[in-house]
């Protein structure tokens, strides 16, 4: 029997869903900042500061944070502006293109050595045991196809007393709200895609990916599984989003 997994909305053999997870990234890869902005309302900032809040990167002693799925470098360029000089960011992501926009981004910026990129699947994280003060992934999660091995690994890179948090598309639950979401995500996310990107299948994938990721208590359930202690979530916007925070203890 072939272990499948969830592409979307289509069922898919675990060994084939990155294959078809980069292709989306790397067909998006140039104007994937301008379209989060876009399909957001630029709710995605206020939804990345609460991460960056969460983790609360110190002001005066070194910090070591990890950005898996960091893509852009979004969360990793925010964390740097909120922790003080010692801070220093790691993006990690399986997409080179992706990553080339965030190096372009971070160079713009005049980071210098405050921002790391490294190519790397968060199934297998290209880093030793024990080297972060703190892991985020940020809308990174539902995209992998081992969602139990990736979150061993980002348990596995955190130093003890380190925590982990996960930013990730949620189940809306809120009645008139939802009804909303489901006709803008399906009606609207696509044909954006396609004025924007020149593609709509990655955007109508982005959707339906969301609608099949695991419900918070399920993959809060998961965190604890892979290790993590005080594991706890909170929902924002109406549970459009949900953010899930845990111990390495
Ligand atoms: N975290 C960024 C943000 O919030 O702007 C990017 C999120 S984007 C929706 C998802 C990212 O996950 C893409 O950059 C993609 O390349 C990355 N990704 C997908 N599968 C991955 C894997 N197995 N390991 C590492 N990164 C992965």
């Amino acid at each position: 029997m072939i272990d499948t997994t969830q592409f979307g909305a289509r069922e898919v053999p675990v060994a084939d869903k990155q294959a078809l997870v980069n292709d989306v990234f790397r067909s998006v890869a140039r104007r994937y900042d301008v379209m989060n902005d876009l399909m957001s309302f630029g709710l995605h900032r206020a939804w990345k500061d609460a991460l960056v809040a969460a983790v609360n990167p110190p002001k005066v002693r070194p910090f070591a944070l990890l950005d898996i799925a960091g893509g852009t470098g979004d969360v990793a360029f925010r964390m740097l502006g909120a922790g003080g000089e010692g801070t220093r960011a790691t993006v990690c992501d399986i997409n080179a293109d992706m990553l080339a926009v965030g190096r372009e981004r971070a160079s713009a910026a005049g980071l210098g050595e405050k921002a790391t990129f490294a190519e790397g699947n968060a199934e297998a994280l290209p880093f030793a045991d024990r080297s972060f003060d703190a892991a985020t992934i940020a809308f990174g999660i539902r995209n992998v196809p081992r969602i139990e091995v990736a979150l061993a690994e980002a348990f596995r890179v955190l130093k003890i007393g380190a925590r982990f948090v996960c930013l990730e598309f949620s189940a809306v639950d809120v009645p008139g709200l939802r009804t909303l979401y489901e006709f803008y995500s399906f009606k609207v996310i696509p044909p954006l895609g396609r004025a924007v990107v020149g593609d709509a299948e990655s955007y109508q994938y982005l959707v339906e990916s969301i609608r099949h990721f695991p419900k918070p208590q399920e993959f809060a359930a998961m965190m604890r599984a892979a290790g993590f202690a005080r594991v706890s979530h909170q929902l924002m916007t109406g549970g459009i989003v949900a953010l899930h925070s845990g111990w390495r203890l």
